[in-house]
């Protein structure tokens, strides 16, 4: 365990510093305590994460880092070196394993009680993984040890299996055959990115993976991975063998929900909050990719996978935290690179009833709107289009029809009322 930072502080005859105890250091848990700090200076804070060393930013683990063009080093998140100074206390390498609401404390995994008086838990997800024979090369990717395992599997003229053909794992398949490896795409779905994504953006993702060499084989549902006797994976496809040299699982991730079902939280997918991070326990907030949470405007609660969301979310939590009027009104939105290619989507991309182009989806740039019964944009997505994608977003959050010529005029800029296009 490695611990920076100061402990509680208790200045004589004054009311005793609230402690913030946060668990998980990751995106999430690191914004949190730096706010915290900011609204409240004489707090407690202690930030308990799993993980050895500083919190971390996990995008470039699938694009820069696995190229080899970033340095572990350049991947801590700022502020993280500021921990000390803010007299924030950071237990690394520390598993919490159960809460205790009636105390007010937590349980570490090494007998550790550590007492609090606000709890947030910023536990965020871990993959889905396949069953696999002993000794088969299967890799999933989450944290800096699993890049680094997977990067120095990834040798040129190497078969590299990807399982899943979401953006984890078509980021991971542009990164191997930018390596010189041979890539094969397996996704048990009829197209790429069917988890809230248009098909539109599904055909083009497809495109561009087949020009850059990589095999798709959709609709093909691996049934077990073996390993192979001269070294080597062989998975099953259902009666057919696929070779590979490697194996990389992306079908997914589940969100690290068991502490708060321990302690008769309400947990859906994900830990159900409301629109202040609160949990039904008035002590204990969620924030980050573990919440289910409300969306502005966007029906009922649901789980975002986005850095943009671990990123703001927490700001909430900790306003809420320290008794603050909060509300977390932020739209999803996401990106993802592939090959020399940036996609974003905002608001729900798939959820609308019309879809309107702007630009041509057979081309390399363009976005697609969802519209709802009403021709108000609900969600978009952007191919190397990411001008477009800031104006949408204001267009979602007003809540106004927007004529359909002027969505598909590619030219067109959006007028959004003043009061959204502050939001
Ligand atoms: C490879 C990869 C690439 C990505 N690329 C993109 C991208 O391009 N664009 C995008 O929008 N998003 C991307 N994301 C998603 C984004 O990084 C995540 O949404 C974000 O990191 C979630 O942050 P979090 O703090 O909520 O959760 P996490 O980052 O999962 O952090 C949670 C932390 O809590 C710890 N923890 C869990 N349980 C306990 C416990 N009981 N005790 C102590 N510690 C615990 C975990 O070990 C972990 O360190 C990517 C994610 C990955 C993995």
């Amino acid at each position: 365990m490695s611990m920076t930072g100061a402990g509680r502080a208790t200045p004589g005859g004054q009311e005793p510093a609230r402690r913030h105890v946060i668990v998980g250091a990751g995106l999430a848990g690191h914004r949190a305590v730096l706010e915290l700090r900011r609204l409240d200076p004489s707090a407690s804070i202690t930030l308990i994460g799993e993980e050895a060393g500083l919190p971390y930013d996990r995008p470039p683990l699938s694009k820069d880092l696995l190229l080899g063009r970033m340095a572990p080093d350049a991947l801590s998140l700022p502020g993280t070196a500021d921990y000390a100074t803010l007299n924030i206390l950071h237990s690394a390498g520390q598993r919490v394993v159960a809460i205790d609401r009636a105390a007010r404390q937590v349980a570490t995994a090494r007998g550790e009680a550590i007492p609090y008086d606000r709890l947030l838990l910023a536990t965020g997800s871990r993959p889905l993984v396949l069953p696999a024979e002993a000794g088969a090369p299967v890799h999933t990717l989450r944290g800096l040890d699993d890049a680094a395992r997977l990067r120095a599997g990834m040798v040129p003229g190497r078969h590299v299996a990807v399982v899943g053909g979401g953006f984890i794992g078509l980021e991971v398949a542009a990164a191997a055959r930018m390596l010189g490896c041979r890539v094969t795409v397996v996704e048990a779905a009829p197209r790429l990115l069917v988890r809230g994504m248009p098909e539109a953006l599904s055909r083009w993702a497809a495109a561009l993976h087949g020009r850059e060499g990589v095999a798709l084989r959709l609709g093909a549902r691996v049934a077990a991975i073996r390993a192979a006797p001269e070294g080597g994976a062989v998975l099953d496809l259902g009666g057919e063998a696929l070779r590979a040299d490697l194996v990389v699982v992306g079908i997914g991730i589940r969100p690290n929900t068991e502490l708060a079902e321990a302690a008769g939280l309400a947990v859906g997918d994900g830990i159900l909050v409301d629109a202040a991070c609160g949990t039904d326990d008035p002590a204990i907030f969620a924030a980050g990719e573990v919440t289910c949470h409300p969306i502005a405007g966007q029906g009922p609660r649901r789980r975002v996978e986005s850095w943009k969301t671990a990123s703001e979310q927490p700001l909430t939590a900790a306003r809420a935290m320290c008794g603050e009027a909060a509300c977390y009104e932020d739209l999803p939105w996401l990106w993802s690179d592939q090959f020399t290619h940036n996609i974003q989507s905002v608001g729900l991309p798939d959820s609308g009833v019309e879809f309107v182009e702007r630009g041509d989806p057979g081309s390399d740039r363009w976005t697609l709107v969802s519209m709802d019964e009403e021709g108000r944009p609900v969600g978009a997505v952007a191919v190397n289009n990411g001008r477009d994608i800031g104006m949408l977003r204001k267009a979602i959050r007003a809540g106004q029809p927007v004529p359909r010529a002027v969505l598909a005029d590619p030219a067109a800029r959006l007028a959004v009322p003043a009061r959204a296009a502050a939001g």
